[in-house]
C-alpha cells in the first residue's frame, strides 16, 4: 500500500534525516519509531548476522517491533533455528509472509505451477536470467510487495554499502518510488566486522553457517560456503559469472509488482 502523500517527506528533509542519521543507528531507529512511522515501521528480516544485531537494536528502543520475513519455502533449516530463538526470547510476534500454494494468491501460485512444470524445480541454476525473470528472486519480489510491505510505509533493512553492486549507493532513509514505500537501512555504513563485534559484544543469536564460512545466507540451494579470499558474496548463486549480479530480487525495484 504507497505511502500517503501527506506522510511523505520533501527533497530537502529527506536529505536532511540522511545526513543527521549516517553515524547515529539508534537515532534513526528512535526517529523512525517515536517521530515518523510509528508502527508503520517494520523490520524485514532474513536472520542473517546483519539482520538479528539490527533487530536486536531496533527491539532495545521499540518493544512493540514489528518483524516481517519472506519465507520462500528453499531456506536452509529454517534459517538456523535464529527466528525461533528470537521470537522466544523477546516475545516478539514474527510475521511470516509466504505464498500458500493455491489459497493467498492464486494467480501466482499458477505461474510458479507452469514455470517448475516447464523449467523444473530448480531452473534458477540455468542463470540471472531464469531467476529473475522467471519468477523465482522476481515472483518473491512480488511477494513482498502483496504480503510484506502491505500496511507498512517503511521497510528497516541490515543493507550495507560494502556489499557492493547497488548496494554501495545506499542512502540511510530512502524513498523506493515503485513500490510507493520508504526503505531505512540503519546499517548502511557499517562493516561486517563491526557487526559481527555487535553480534558478540551483545550476546545475539545468530546462524552458527556464519562461523562456517557463509558471510551471506540465503536460500539453500543458492548458497555455499566460500573459500579462503573469495568475496563475501561469492557463495551466493555461485554459478553465476557476474560478481555484480549476487542480488536478491527484493532489492531490485525493477522487479517489484510483476503479478
Ligand atoms: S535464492 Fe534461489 S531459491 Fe531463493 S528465491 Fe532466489 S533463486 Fe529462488
Amino acid at each position: 500500500m504507497p505511502v500517503p502523500v501527506s506522510k511523505r517527506l520533501g527533497v530537502q528533509e529527506l536529505a536532511d534525516l540522511n545526513e543527521r542519521f549516517e553515524s547515529a543507528c539508534d537515532g534513526c531507529l528512535r526517529h523512525a519509531v517515536n517521530e515518523r512511522f510509528g508502527a508503520g515501521a517494520a523490520q524485514m528480516s532474513s536472520f542473517r548476522l546483519e539482520d538479528v544485531a539490527l533487530f536486536d537494536m531496533f527491539w532495545r528502543v521499540n518493544q512493540q517491533a514489528r518483524l516481517v520475513t519472506l519465507d520462500t519455502w528453499r531456506l536452509r533449516d529454517g534459517n538456523g533455528n535464529v527466528d525461533t530463538v528470537m521470537v522466544q526470547d523477546t516475545g516478539c510476534p514474527l510475521h511470516n509472509a509466504r505464498i500458500e500454494a493455491g489459497t493467498n494468491w492464486p494467480r501466482a501460485c499458477g505461474v510458479w505451477q507452469r514455470m517448475v512444470g516447464e523449467h523444473g524445480f530448480n531452473l534458477f541454476y540455468r542463470g540471472p536470467g531464469w531467476r529473475l525473470d522467471c519468477l523465482c528472486t522476481g515472483g518473491r519480489s512480488s511477494s513482498l510487495e502483496r504480503f510484506c510491505l502491505a500496511g507498512i510505509d517503511a521497510w528497516i533493512t541490515g543493507l550495507r554499502r560494502d556489499q557492493g553492486m547497488e548496494r554501495g549507493n545506499i542512502g540511510i532513509v530512502e524513498w523506493e518510488e515503485p513500490r510507493a514505500n520508504y526503505k531505512i537501512n540503519p546499517l548502511a555504513n557499517w562493516t561486517f566486522e563491526e557487526v559481527r563485534n555487535y553480534v558478540e559484544e551483545h550476546a545475539v543469536p545468530y546462524n552458527e553457517l556464519h562461523d562456517k564460512n557463509y558471510p551471506s545466507i540465503g536460500c539453500a540451494p543458492c548458497t555455499r560456503a566460500i573459500e579462503s579470499g573469495e568475496d563475501p558474496r561469492a557463495g551466493r548463486w555461485w554459478w553465476e559469472s557476474d560478481p555484480n549480479a549476487k542480488e536478491c530480487g527484493l532489492h531490485l525495484v525493477a522487479l517489484a509488482a510483476r503479478l
